[in-house]
């Protein structure tokens, strides 16, 4: 990697000039394996006004050329791919062999797909007697967590160039070194100057002035519902625009007429992958009550089948949870659950868990009372809660009964029944038998789960403001 200081400003490197020092730790040993230096005030506010002055520029490129950078942006992280994959799995502890198609393949996709959408976009529309415009919202605002660093901040960055709106982002300061390599792929691609920012920064500091700056006028956050409770607040007496994608605690629901191993196979993988540390995770499958027992030892096979072992060892399927705070959540979930009356279906045995870093093995538990904490707080971390139900309005019901509303699945034989419960379920994003994800559909949250959307078209309309421009007298009106 080049970077040659810590944030990247107007189109150039800068160093820091903040006072704190940011370790970043591999979280399989525990270990320090690079420091960044945080953002001053002032580094915020030299990002913020290169965001500024690029705007002119960007918007001037029309479209199609800002649909052409974003492809040449994902040819140089494509071009970066095996060292963006080492530098991701040695932040945030995904394991080196999933790292190149999870979290770098799926960001270069993204930008791509974005490119595309960009040209599905209706920046101008005729309605009666007035001609309606979509022009960009200013100045934003990205940040992002750790969990998939690279993915989560093109999925912002993307749809607001494509937009025509300069970004200025903050990373996770638990993972702040992709960012640098985005960077040097935004720079290479020929983005104009000021158009990307980087700063870096833990929330309360930088965050927080960032979203308060009077500069930026849209704030997109991917983070916690805690995070974006506080945002929201930041943000909201310059009554600015304000994107939030939260947490979830998805449910996948198996009628009884649905496929029960392959619905268990689907959900067993988003729980343990990544270690759990996916938004979307089906941490809750229901089940009809007769099944449990089927379920049950389905359960145990398919996380039997995952093995716990260090990032860069090929045949580890699992890693390190990202941080000591995510260890400490994962392990407090294990000791309360069996407290709070969930039996434990399975857990990893451990004696084959890392000594090092901040291990936790993959785990299920048989869970009587939805209201529990296991199944109603997001454990981010790879804990199945396997829910009985006793009818398909029950099922419903349970799948309903958290704050969250980000995701869901429903599994069945007749695709009419699983549409008819998918219409019934409080989720942004709900997948019947197991369909793969579609980057280009809408992608956000219910409740807590945030509002806002990102990808495809509507991830792009999002960062723009509607202008309606009367030329004559109109049918309507
Ligand atoms: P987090 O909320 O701790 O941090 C996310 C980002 O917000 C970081 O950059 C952090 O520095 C910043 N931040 C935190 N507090 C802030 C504040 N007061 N003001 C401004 N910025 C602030 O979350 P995390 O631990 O990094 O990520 C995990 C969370 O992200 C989980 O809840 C997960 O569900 C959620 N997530 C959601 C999606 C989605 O698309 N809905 C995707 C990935 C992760």
């Amino acid at each position: 990697m080049d970077h040659r200081a810590d944030t990247y400003i107007g189109g150039r490197w800068a160093e820091s000039r903040g006072e704190d020092v940011i370790a970043v730790l591999d979280p399989s040993t525990g270990h320090c394996v690079a420091t960044v230096r945080e953002s001053a005030a002032e580094d915020v506010d030299a990002a913020v006004a290169a965001a500024e002055a690029a705007r002119p520029e960007l918007r001037a490129m029309g479209a199609q050329a800002r649909a052409a950078l974003l492809g040449r942006i994902a040819d140089e992280l494509e071009g970066r791919a095996a060292l963006l994959a080492g530098l991701i799995s040695r932040e945030m502890g995904m394991p080196r062999k999933h790292c190149e198609a999870y979290q770098v393949r799926t960001a270069v996709t993204t930008l791509r797909n974005t490119a595309t959408a960009v040209r599905q976009v209706e920046f101008t529309e005729r309605i009666g007697g007035s001609s309606v415009r979509r022009e960009p919202v200013g100045v934003v605002a990205a940040i992002t967590p750790w969990n998939f660093p690279l993915l989560q901040t093109v999925a912002k960055i993307g749809p607001a160039l494509a937009a025509g709106c300069p970004v200025v982002l903050k990373p996770s300061e638990i993972t702040p070194l992709d960012a640098f390599v985005l960077a040097e792929a935004v720079h290479a691609a020929g983005a104009p100057p000021g158009a990307f920012n980087v700063v870096i920064g833990n929330g309360m500091n930088v965050g927080e002035y960032l979203v308060g700056h009077p500069g930026t006028a849209m704030v997109s956050l991917t983070g916690s519902t805690r995070a974006g409770r506080r945002v929201a607040r930041l943000a909201a007496p310059a009554i600015k625009r304000v994107s939030l994608e939260l947490g979830g605690k998805s449910a996948s629901v198996v009628l009884p007429d649905g496929d029960l191993a392959a619905a268990i196979a689907g959900s067993v993988r988003t729980v343990v992958i990544n270690s759990g540390q996916t938004c979307t995770a089906l941490t809750r499958l229901l089940v009809p009550f007769q099944r449990l027992a089927e379920t049950e030892t389905l359960v145990a096979e398919a996380m039997a089948g995952y093995r716990v072992g260090m990032p860069d060892d090929p045949d580890a399927d699992v890693g390190p949870l990202a941080s000591a705070g995510q260890q400490h959540r994962v392990n407090d979930h294990l000791e309360r659950a069996p407290v709070d009356g969930a039996r434990t279906i399975w857990a990893y045995p451990s004696d084959g868990i890392p000594r090092t870093g901040f291990y936790a093995g993959p785990a299920a538990f048989a869970v009587s009372d939805p209201r529990i904490p296991l199944a109603q707080q997001e454990v981010f971390g790879p804990l199945l809660a396997v829910i009985p139900y006793v009818d398909e309005a029950d099922a419903v019901e349970i799948a309903n009964g958290t704050e969250y509303g980000l995701a869901a699945a429903v599994w069945s034989a007749d695709e009419e029944r699983a549409l008819r419960v998918a219409d019934l379920l409080e989720a942004g994003s709900v997948a019947v038998n197991g369909a793969p994800f579609n980057g280009l559909a809408p992608f956000g949250g219910y409740k807590r789960s945030g509002y806002g959307r990102e990808l495809g078209v509507h991830g792009i309309t999002e960062f723009t403001e509607l202008k309606s421009v009367q030329v004559r007298a109109g049918a309507a009106g």
